[in-house]
Parts: structure tokens; C-alpha cells; sequence
């Protein structure tokens, strides 16, 4: 059989795909990296407006506790000293994020830890002591008041479903803490690449051969042919031609907003946790990294039901995706040749740090 013009073919160039190739060039392979948009990054990208940079996939932060990882991304990109300490406005009074003593005392009016302690051990007396989903959890962990005015619109509108029939994992993910501490990460390492994600993906993607507006399903077996391995970073469902059945997504879409004004909110983020407020939150891009543009950029973002066309953003690992997930997996693993990397072919909700990771922990062989 005559040899393969590439060693790789990466299908898809957000983080997962471009580190992965940055890896595969370092280890001397061919590689070719195709994307289905116009443009290479996949979320991560950012649109120039006004002088910004727009995270037009939504607002990422990068932070990791990981040092390996940390180092490997502050050796491409310099990192500015960017914290996310994101508030919430519920009927126009604002709450700070994560759930501190901050949070505490404009609830509560509490002042000490001790306090503070004392009023959520109150509001848990109840609760279910083996939280079963989200609401089971949120009420454990933080009681009825937060739940109501900070957690539960802003949750049910995210999601699209009910407290109580999301699973308890994804508020896990938030902090809760007796110190006057806004950060709303618990990571070692956080920051926003100094301008802009773009510099990172152009560092990973320096040198390397990629097509954009390219789509691996059009020409399915063209592109199979041209490598002897491939990197498949899109949805995992697709891959497998649906074959057991659809995965679910949720998805999200942002209006965003050029405004004659220098700062609109004094804030990267402000989320809405009202469920009268259609959006979830608002993003002010040049807080990200300190712009002192005259104009500003604002993004009203909006959860979407998933249909087929829109851009699934996040998995839903309920129980009946993950089980239609693990017969994917099952197959998926069967394969001689082929990766499976990221958060739309591993169907996992991924932080930027955690895809890294993965990506540098898949040997190139
Ligand atoms: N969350 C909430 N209120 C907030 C922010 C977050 O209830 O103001 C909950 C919500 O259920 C969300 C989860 O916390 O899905 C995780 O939030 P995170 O900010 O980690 O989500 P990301 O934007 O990173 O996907």
C-alpha cells in the first residue's frame, strides 16, 4: 500500500485538535488540521470589534490547578492577571459569586464566618442527606435562600429542564466559602492570554498544514484516505452515522452589542438568575483583558434548545445520553486508528484546562 500523504488528520481545530497537532509536529509527524468553520480555534476564537477581542463562543477563562498543563500554555501565550469574579443580579440588586462571605452579607446582613455558617446550617436542617439531583444538592449545600435567588433561574434557564431533574455533578463545580474571597475559581493558575485566545491557537497551529470551511463529512472517504490516523474532535454521534440513536446538546446564542460608551458594567460577567430575565448572562468583552478602548462590546447570552444545525455547546449527561454515550464510547474503542478528543466526541462537560490535559496525556505514536 503506497504510504499516506499525512501521519494525522485532525478533524477539528479548537483546543483538543491544535494541541494535539502542536504535540504530533513536535514528535517530527505530517499532520494536517481541517475545520467545517471559516476560522481556526473552535470556541475559543475571538472576533476582533471595536479593537476587542470578542469571545464569540462564550466567555472562557482559563485556570487550572494542573502545573504541567499551566506551563505548557504560559510557554505559547504570556498570560495576564485576569481573576473572574463574576456577580449576579437578581430583580437589580447584586450578589457577588462565588457563593463567600461577600454573598452572605448582602443576604443576610451576616458579618463573621461564624455567622454565616450558622444561618445556612438553618436552611440545610432539611435537606436530603444523599442529594439525588441538582436541587437535593443546592439546598444541601448552601439552603433554600441562595437556591431560590442565585441558583435556580439561572439554572433552569441554562439547562432548559427542572432542578430537580438535572444531575447533582454540575453544581458541584461552584465554590462555596467562609472567607471574603470574589475568585470565582479555587485553580493555582488563571488568566486570559495576553491578546486574546487567538495567539494560543496561532501558537499551537505555527507552522502546521490546516484547511478551513472544510467539512470531513462532505468528502468522508477523500479525507479518511489521506492519513493513516485521525483525530476526530466533532460529535461522536455523527461519526457513527447515528447509528444507536441522537445525542442531546444544549445550546446557547448571543446578541452582542457594539456601545458607545467605555464600560457598561464595571464586570467580565454579570449573570441574570432571575427566570423572568430571558438571558443568562451579560458579557463585557474588554474586561477580559483590562481594555481601555472608548467603546465597549456587550453580549446578551441566551440558552437555546439544541436542534440539528445549532451549535451544541454543552453535553447533557442524564442518564439516558450517558447510556446512549457509552454505546458510542464502546465503539469508539474498538477503533484501530481513530482518537476520539474534546467535548463534543467524548460528550463531556471539559474545562479548557482538563482538554489540555487529555491531549497531552494521548501519546503521539
Ligand atoms: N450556577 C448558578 N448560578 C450562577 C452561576 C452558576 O446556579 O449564577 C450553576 C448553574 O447550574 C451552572 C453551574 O452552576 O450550570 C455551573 O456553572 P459554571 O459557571 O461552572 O458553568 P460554565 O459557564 O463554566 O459552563
Amino acid at each position: 500500500m503506497p504510504a499516506k500523504k499525512y501521519d494525522y488528520l485532525i478533524v477539528g481545530s479548537g483546543l483538543f485538535g491544535a494541541v494535539f497537532a502542536f504535540r504530533a509536529r513536535q514528535a517530527g509527524k505530517r499532520v494536517l488540521v481541517i475545520d467545517r468553520r471559516a476560522q481556526l480555534g473552535g470556541n475559543i476564537f475571538c472576533a476582533n470589534i471595536a479593537g476587542i477581542n470578542v469571545h464569540k463562543y462564550g466567555p472562557h477563562i482559563f485556570h487550572t490547578s494542573n502545573k504541567k498543563v499551566w506551563d505548557f500554555a504560559a510557554a505559547l501565550v504570556e498570560f495576564n492577571n485576569f481573576i473572574n469574579m463574576p456577580l449576579a443580579n437578581y430583580r437589580g440588586k447584586l450578589y457577588s459569586l462565588p457563593f463567600n462571605m461577600h454573598t452572605f452579607y448582602a443576604l443576610w446582613g451576616v458579618t463573621t464566618p461564624r455567622e454565616a455558617r450558622q444561618k445556612i446550617a438553618e436552611q440545610t436542617l432539611r435537606a436530603a442527606k444523599e442529594p439525588q439531583n441538582l436541587e437535593e444538592q443546592a439546598v444541601a449545600l448552601v439552603g433554600q435562600d441562595i437556591y431560590e435567588i442565585l441558583i435556580k433561574g439561572y439554572t433552569e434557564k441554562q439547562w432548559g429542564r427542572k432542578c430537580a431533574e438535572l444531575p447533582a455533578f454540575i453544581i458541584k463545580r461552584l465554590p462555596v466559602r467562609f472567607t471574603f474571597d470574589n475568585n470565582y475559581f479555587n485553580d493555582r493558575y488563571q488568566g486570559i492570554p495576553v491578546g486574546g485566545y487567538n495567539k494560543l491557537i496561532n501558537a499551537l497551529l505555527d507552522g502546521a498544514q490546516t484547511k478551513t470551511s472544510c467539512d470531513f463529512f462532505a468528502d468522508r472517504p477523500c479525507w479518511e484516505n489521506l492519513a493513516d490516523k485521525i483525530v476526530y474532535t466533532g460529535e461522536i454521534d455523527r461519526y457513527y452515522n447515528y447509528e444507536f440513536g441522537k445525542l442531546e446538546y444544549r445550546s446557547l446564542r448571543w446578541e452582542t452589542e457594539t456601545l458607545d460608551c467605555d464600560n457598561y458594567q464595571g464586570s467580565a460577567l454579570i449573570n441574570y438568575t432571575d427566570a423572568a430575565v430571558p438571558y443568562t448572562r451579560i458579557i463585557e468583552h474588554k474586561h477580559f483583558e483590562f481594555g481601555a478602548q472608548p467603546q465597549t462590546v456587550i453580549s446578551r447570552e441566551y440558552p437555546a434548545e439544541w436542534r440539528e444545525g445549532a451549535e451544541p455547546f454543552y453535553p447533557i449527561n442524564d442518564a439516558k445520553n450517558t447510556a446512549l454515550y457509552n454505546k458510542y464510547a464502546e465503539l469508539a474503542r474498538r477503533e484501530k486508528r481513530v482518537i476520539f478528543g474534546g467535548r463534543l466526541a467524548e460528550y463531556k462537560y471539559y474545562d479548557m484546562d482538563k482538554v489540555i490535559e487529555r491531549a497531552l496525556e494521548i501519546g503521539v505514536v
